[in-house]
């Protein structure tokens, strides 16, 4: 077969694929090439090889930490020139932080993002491509490096469980998940992973903690003010999974979303908790 014919019929698999299929499938394949082949860096577009870094080219001293590439963290999707310039915010470091004054309306703990969220910069493709191009192995990536930040910075290392920011379920199901739930796993993983001591072993998610009461249209282009009243009273406390914490000792419960903007849903979440535990929270995200 020539190489002209064998691409038309490729080409025309791949039709067949999106028209009679359906997306899952085409997802499928998506993410088995991705999986043993060249991934695409989710920033810039360039190939970035599995298993990327070598894990022997590593070190555990501090110059690994201010190249954001942590040791023994590999599997990037990002290539190693937007890893590098990935703009990290670094709140983990401090217990004052611009994202405490978004959240400043409720008793939250701590609260850090892991990069800086801006418009016009393609570092929001990690975001984007994670919730609308359901990439979520970008999400889940991109969650165990925050993680892992968290837990380095030594004001999370007390965390006990981890809760998403729900979506109504008419919402997940449109979707086909809930992103702060991927989210939340990622983190969990990379907190587990670098605790020592008493806390040390896997922090649970608890999906079902909170539950959206009713469904919000969305806040991307909403005002500060008209994203409060648009989320207030939209979360409930599920009583039994509440009292399941209790019961067994939970006391720091950390909340984590995709992005902190107004610090709105957020902050509606951690009202609901703050009587009960200590809250923090964490995204992925946060818009200056
Ligand atoms: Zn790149």
């Amino acid at each position: 077969m020539s190489l002209e014919k064998f691409m038309i019929m490729k080409g025309r698999f791949y039709d067949w694929m999106k028209g009679t299929v359906g997306g899952g499938l085409r997802l499928a394949l998506t993410g088995l090439r991705n999986l043993f082949f060249v991934r695409e860096c989710a920033v810039c577009g360039q190939g970035v090889m599995p298993g990327w870094p070598n894990g022997s080219a590593m070190t555990t001293d501090g110059a690994a930490m201010t190249t954001h590439v942590m040791p023994g963290l590999t599997g990037h999707l990002l290539c190693e020139h937007c890893l590098d310039d990935l703009p990290l915010t670094r709140f983990w470091l401090y217990s004052e932080n611009a994202a405490m004054e978004s959240l400043a309306g409720c008793r939250v703990h701590n609260a850090a993002s892991l990069f800086f969220y801006r418009h016009d910069s393609p570092y929001c493709e990690i975001v984007r491509q994670f919730k609308y191009g359901r990439r979520e192995s970008l999400g889940l990536w991109a969650a165990r490096l925050l993680g892992r930040y968290l837990a380095e910075g030594g004001l999370y290392t007390d965390v006990q469980a981890v809760v998403p920011v729900p979506l109504h379920p008419l919402k997940r199901w449109r979707r086909g998940f809930n992103q702060a739930e991927i989210i939340a796993r990622g983190v969990a993983g990379g907190l587990s992973s670098r605790q020592i001591g008493e806390n040390s072993g896997k922090i649970p998610v608890v999906p079902h903690l909170l539950r959206r009461r009713r469904y919000t249209s969305t806040q991307t282009r909403r005002s500060a003010t008209s994203r409060r009243s648009n989320v207030s009273g939209a979360f409930a406390v599920n009583r039994r999974e509440l009292e399941r914490l209790q019961e067994a000792g939970v006391k720091h419960i950390l909340i984590v979303d995709d992005v902190l903007t107004t610090g709105a849903t957020l902050s509606e979440c951690i009202r609901l908790l703050q009587d009960h535990f200590t809250v923090s929270a964490a995204t992925l995200g946060f818009v200056e």
